[in-house]
């Protein structure tokens, strides 16, 4: 960067924290710029034509079960800027045999296909479900602190401690509903059970039954046009193909707010920050990794069971037991024989990612941290094991490794998605133990990547939670400016 100007904010990453810390400032009345090594913006949500013209793959994020329940986007309006489509299953769970479990928007008729377990599932995420909201805010910010609401938060941590625990099975007598937890709690890419990844069942679960789990037309990139948008009619600014190595390089600001990980904080602003900082970002822990798979289809996956034609998202890797173990494997350094694989089908909501007859289906697997192995192969046989005849319907396909994951974005530390293990110890100190973990010690250099509370997910939650530590801390305010659209959207 030649020229040197006066910001009042830089931030570096334009991932949707880096855009939503951003936006924030910038409805703040600041002069803010924003730095991103990639040639386009959007991080972790980016579509993209990855294997033929016309096909519209999500490269990293597909399905988000935080775009309406979270705190910022519900301030930022984000539904009234984009179009969103809920499906009517917010998750399915096949099992051999052409069994499968379907997580329904609506709980009873979710409940009412799970047999002997149906209750169980009514009592277990029936209050948590009715809730959502409070469950977000409450799991949306720091876990350590003073609850404002302690029924919610109590409710949440018993259910959290039982599916957390060698006591998950008990409530359960077959084996559909038990599955279907499990392919949840495997978003945060850790062995089970433990309290992060009952965590994650549960809230995710939440919202399943809900707001559901919508999908961008036009894929992810479609969020962080929208931030984008909104930051430049602020006055903002966007530097793309800027990869920042230093914090000296960059332009003058009262607040450097980072969308990177502590180890690329440390890397580029470590002479600005104390030594005792530096050792507690050391010891901050990257977990493993993922491998991923974009096929173009001619024509839909023949699942045995047709209902999960319908389905926005799959959990493929079989009973409880199977998917506990292939996490094992993967926590323990191995590819698992039979792994764990998440499937998103978006032509449900929105078939225009590929011509005509044609769809685009994305899916990812674990890996252990760094592997360079092409799970092609991996992910092609489970799919097939509930979609026999899926081989005869792939056009052609694109895979990263979890090595190539890292080289397309350094937050990926090894191929960890998450930017940190998604830990309980990690999720209540992240990246440290602190009141205001965004802030680092030093005045006006923040954190605010998904290496922050609440970790990870395209939620904009991180970001708008280290801009408001900056307002308060450099700007001297207090109050947060509204997000909202300044104008409705014009409809076509
Ligand atoms: C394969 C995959 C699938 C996922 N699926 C989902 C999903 O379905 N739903 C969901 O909610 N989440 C999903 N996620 C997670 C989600 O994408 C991330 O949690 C989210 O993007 C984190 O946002 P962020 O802004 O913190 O960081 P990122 O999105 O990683 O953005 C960081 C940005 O900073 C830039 N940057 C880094 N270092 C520098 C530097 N030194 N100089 C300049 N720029 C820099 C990067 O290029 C990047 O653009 C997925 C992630 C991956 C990879």
């Amino acid at each position: 960067m030649a020229r040197r100007e006066q910001f009042d904010a830089v931030v570096v990453g334009a991932g949707p924290n880096g855009l939503a810390a951003a936006v924030t400032l910038a409805r703040a009345g600041l002069h803010v710029q924003v730095v991103e090594r990639g040639d386009t913006i959007g991080g972790g949500a980016r579509t993209a034509e990855l294997t033929l013209p016309g096909f519209h793959h999500d490269i990293c994020s597909a399905v988000h079960p935080m775009a309406l329940a979270s705190g910022f986007f519900r301030s930022f309006g984000l539904e009234r800027r984009i179009d969103l489509v809920v499906p009517e299953i917010s998750y399915a769970h096949p099992l051999d045999g052409g069994r499968a479990g379907i997580a329904y928007r609506d709980i009873d008729r979710t409940a009412d296909a799970l047999g002997r377990d149906g209750d169980a599932w009514r009592s277990l995420m029936g209050p948590l479900a009715a809730d959502a909201d409070r469950v977000s805010q409450f799991t949306g910010g720091k876990l350590l602190q003073v609850p404002r609401h302690p029924v919610t938060v109590a409710r949440f941590g018993l259910r959290a401690l039982e599916q957390g625990s060698p006591a998950w099975n008990l409530r359960f007598r077959e084996e559909t509903a038990p599955a279907m937890l499990s392919g949840v709690a495997a978003h945060s890419i850790r062995p089970m059970p433990s309290l992060s990844t009952s965590a994650a069942a549960l809230s995710l679960g939440a919202y399943a039954h809900a707001r559901g789990w919508p999908i961008p037309v036009g894929g992810s990139q479609a969020i962080v046009d929208a931030l984008a948008a909104d930051l430049l009619a602020h006055g903002g600014e966007i530097v793309t193909g800027t990869e920042v190595r230093s914090i000296d390089e960059l332009p003058s600001a009262r607040a450097v707010l980072f969308d990177t990980t502590p180890k690329a904080l440390a890397e580029i602003a470590g002479s600005r920050l104390p030594d005792a900082y530096l050792r507690r970002l050391s010891r901050f822990r990257y977990g493993d990794g993922v491998a991923k798979v974009d096929f173009a289809l001619s024509g839909p996956v023949p699942w045995t069971n047709p209902e999960l034609a319908r389905a926005g998202t799959l959990h493929l890797g079989g009973t409880r037991p199977e998917i506990a173990a292939a996490e094992r494997d993967v926590a323990r350094g191995r590819h698992s024989e039979s792994p764990y694989v998440l499937v998103s089908q978006p032509d449900v909501g929105d078939p225009g990612r590929a011509p005509g007859d044609a769809q685009v289906l994305w899916a990812y697997t674990h890996v252990p941290s760094g592997s360079g192995l092409d799970q092609t192969e991996a992910i092609t046989r489970q799919i097939e094991r509930f979609a026999p005849g899926f081989r005869d319907v792939i056009l052609t396909s694109a895979s990263m490794t979890a090595r190539d994951m890292a080289r397309y974005n350094p937050n990926y530390v090894l191929g960890d998605i998450a930017a940190g293990a998604a830990s309980f110890a990690q999720l209540v100190a992240r990246p440290v133990l602190s009141n205001d973990p965004w802030r680092t010690p030093t005045p006006g250099i923040f954190l605010c990547s998904s290496s922050t509370p609440p970790g990870p997910g395209v939620h904009g939650l991180a970001g708008w939670h280290a801009a408001r530590s900056a307002l308060r801390s450099v700007f001297g305010r207090d109050r947060m400016p509204s997000l909202a659209p300044d104008r409705p959207r014009p409809t076509s």
